[in-house]
C-alpha cells in the first residue's frame, strides 16, 4: 500500500465509530481490540462495571458510560457490537436496528483481525467440556493455542494481546446470531435440544438455524463435526447443502469416517488412519462425555495429531469444575457436583452415568421443564430426592409416585446435610439441578461452590 493510500485508510478507520453494548468479558475485549485497531470507540453498559473492567477501560483510554444507554452516543455508530447477554428486544437494541446500524457479535468482530486456525464448538450441552478437552489436546500436541468464547478471557481480548496460531472457541447461539462473515476451520455441533427458546420467539427452528450458523462460509477444505445420533441435527441436515467435509460421531452405528463405538472401544477413522481407545480408559465418565471425547478425537485426527497424544489427552483430562465434578467421599458416600446441569437433558446424562444408588439434589428456577424423560432413570437409580429451590411443587408432583423420600431444603448446606443423612455407604449424592440457580444463588458457580464447601464441612 502506498503512503497516501495508507493515510486515507487510517483516516477512514478513525472516522468509523464502534459502539459496544455491554461491558462484560466480551464487551471489554471488543473495546480493547477496537481501540487498538484505531476506531472511535464507545462502550455503554446499563448496569455497573466491575472495578477490574473500569481499570482496563482507563488503561486503554476507552470512552464509556455505565448505568444507562445514552441514545445520542450510540445511534451515531457505524457498527454496534452487542454482548451475547443482551436480548434483541430491549429498546436501545431496537433503536439501533431501526437506524439500520449493523449489529455484530464480539466474535465476528475479532475474527476480522485473526488469521489463526479456528476450532469452534457449539451445541445445547457440552460446549465448555468439549472446548476445554480439545484445548487440552492441542496444548499436549505442542500447538500454540488459545481458548476463547465463553471461557476465560474473551476472543477479542486475546486477538488484541496474544499471538496464537490456533484458537478453540466455545460459541453460544447468541454469539452465533451476531456472526455473518466469520468462518470456522473446524466446526463442531454437539447436539440440539430446546433451550433459551424465549429468545427465539419460542420457535425451535429459529434456535436450530442459529446453531447451524457455525457452518456458515465453510469451504471444502474445512470440516464440520456433528452427532448423527441427534435427531434435530439430522433433520436439519437433510434440508441444507454444506460444501465442507462432514464427519460425524455416533454411539448407535458404525461409521466409515468419524467416530463410533465398537466392542467397548471408541474408534475414530479419518481418511485411512484409525485411532482406538477403550471406553473405560476415558478420563470423563458418562455417555454424554463419550460423545465429547469422540468429537475431540475426530478433531485431533483432522489436525493430524499423533494417536499417542490423543490417547494421553483423553485419558488425562481432569474435567471442568461444576460438570460431573467429583468432590469427595465422606463416610463411604460419594459427592458429585454437576451444578452446571441447568436443564433436563444434562441432568438426564448425569443420572445415566451414575451407578445405582443415588440421592439426587435437584431444583431451582424452572425453565418450563418437562421431567418425563427422567422417569425411567429416576425409578431405577434414585433412592431419595432433596429439593433445593424456592418452589419445588413441580418436582414433587413429578416424582412422588416412585421416589419414597422427597425432602425440601433452601440452602446448599441443608441440602448436603439432608442428602448425607439419607445416604448409606456406597451411595452417590448428585447435585444435578436441571434448573437455573437464580432463586437461591448468584449463579451456577456459586451453587456449585457452596455445595462443595458444605461437603467439606461434613468431614
Ligand atoms: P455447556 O457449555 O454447553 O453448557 P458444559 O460442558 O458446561 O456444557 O456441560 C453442562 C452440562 O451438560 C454438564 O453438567 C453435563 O451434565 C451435560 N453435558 C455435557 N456434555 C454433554 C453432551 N455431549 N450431551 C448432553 N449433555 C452434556
Amino acid at each position: 500500500m502506498k503512503l497516501s493510500e495508507l493515510k486515507l485508510h487510517v483516516a477512514e478507520i478513525s472516522q468509523k465509530r464502534i459502539v459496544i453494548l455491554g461491558g462484560g468479558e466480551s464487551g471489554m475485549g471488543a473495546a480493547v481490540l477496537a481501540q487498538q485497531q484505531g476506531f472511535d470507540v464507545f462502550l455503554s453498559d446499563n448496569g455497573k462495571l466491575s472495578d477490574e473492567h473500569l481499570a482496563i477501560l482507563r488503561k486503554y483510554n476507552i470512552a464509556y458510560e455505565e448505568g444507562g444507554h445514552t441514545r445520542e452516543l450510540i445511534l451515531n455508530a457505524n457498527e454496534v457490537i452487542k454482548s451475547p447477554g443482551i436480548p434483541d428486544y430491549i429498546p436501545i437494541v431496537e433503536a439501533v436496528r431501526k437506524q439500520k446500524i449493523p449489529i455484530i457479535s464480539e466474535i465476528e468482530f475479532a475474527g476480522r483481525y485473526c488469521t489463526a486456525k479456528r476450532i469452534c464448538i457449539t451445541g445445547s450441552n457440552g460446549k465448555t467440556t468439549t472446548s476445554s478437552l480439545i484445548y487440552f489436546l492441542l496444548k499436549n500436541a505442542g500447538l500454540n493455542v488459545g481458548l476463547a468464547g465463553n471461557i476465560g478471557k474473551s476472543y477479542a481480548y486475546q486477538v488484541a494481546t496474544e499471538k496464537f496460531d490456533y484458537y478453540v472457541i466455545e460459541l453460544s447461539s447468541f454469539q452465533l446470531d451476531g456472526m455473518t462473515n466469520f468462518k470456522a476451520d473446524i466446526a463442531v455441533l454437539l447436539n440440539i435440544t430446546p433451550d433459551h427458546l424465549d429468545r427465539y420467539d419460542n420457535q425451535m427452528q429459529n434456535y436450530v438455524n442459529s446453531k447451524f450458523r457455525i457452518t456458515q462460509n465453510m469451504r471444502k477444505e474445512d470440516c464440520f463435526i456433528f452427532c448423527s445420533d441427534d435427531e434435530i441435527t439430522m433433520r436439519h441436515l437433510k434440508k441444507i447443502v454444506l460444501k465442507t467435509q462432514m464427519l460425524s460421531v455416533s454411539q448407535t452405528q458404525i461409521l466409515d469416517q468419524g467416530a463410533y463405538l465398537f466392542d467397548e472401544r471408541l474408534v475414530t477413522r479419518y481418511q485411512d488412519s484409525e485411532f482406538e481407545i477403550l471406553i473405560k480408559e476415558l478420563a470423563l465418565g458418562g455417555r454424554h462425555n463419550v460423545y465429547n471425547s469422540m468429537v475431540a478425537a475426530v478433531a485431533g485426527k483432522v489436525l493430524d495429531i499423533r494417536n499417542s497424544v490423543i490417547r494421553e489427552s483423553l485419558m488425562g483430562f481432569k474435567g471442568v469444575e461444576h460438570r460431573l465434578e467429583f468432590v469427595s467421599i465422606v463416610n463411604g458416600i460419594k459427592f458429585v457436583n454437576d451444578s452446571k446441569a441447568t436443564n433436563v437433558n444434562s441432568a438426564w446424562y448425569a443420572l445415566e452415568s451414575m451407578a445405582d444408588k443415588v440421592v439426587w439434589i435437584v431444583g431451582g428456577t424452572d425453565k418450563g421443564n418437562d421431567y418425563s424423560s427422567l422417569y425411567e432413570l429416576v425409578k431405577k437409580k434414585v433412592k431419595a430426592i432433596v429439593c433445593l429451590g424456592l418452589n419445588n411443587k413441580k418436582i414433587i408432583d413429578n416424582f412422588k409416585d416412585f421416589v419414597p423420600t422427597i425432602v425440601e431444603t433452601k440452602s446448599a448446606k441443608a441440602a448436603v446435610q439432608k442428602a448425607h443423612e439419607l445416604s448409606q455407604p456406597g451411595y452417590t449424592v448428585l447435585l444435578s439441578p436441571a434448573c437455573a440457580s437464580f432463586d437461591l444463588f448468584h449463579n451456577y458457580e456459586d451453587r456449585g461452590r457452596q455445595f462443595k464447601q458444605a461437603v467439606q464441612a461434613l468431614k
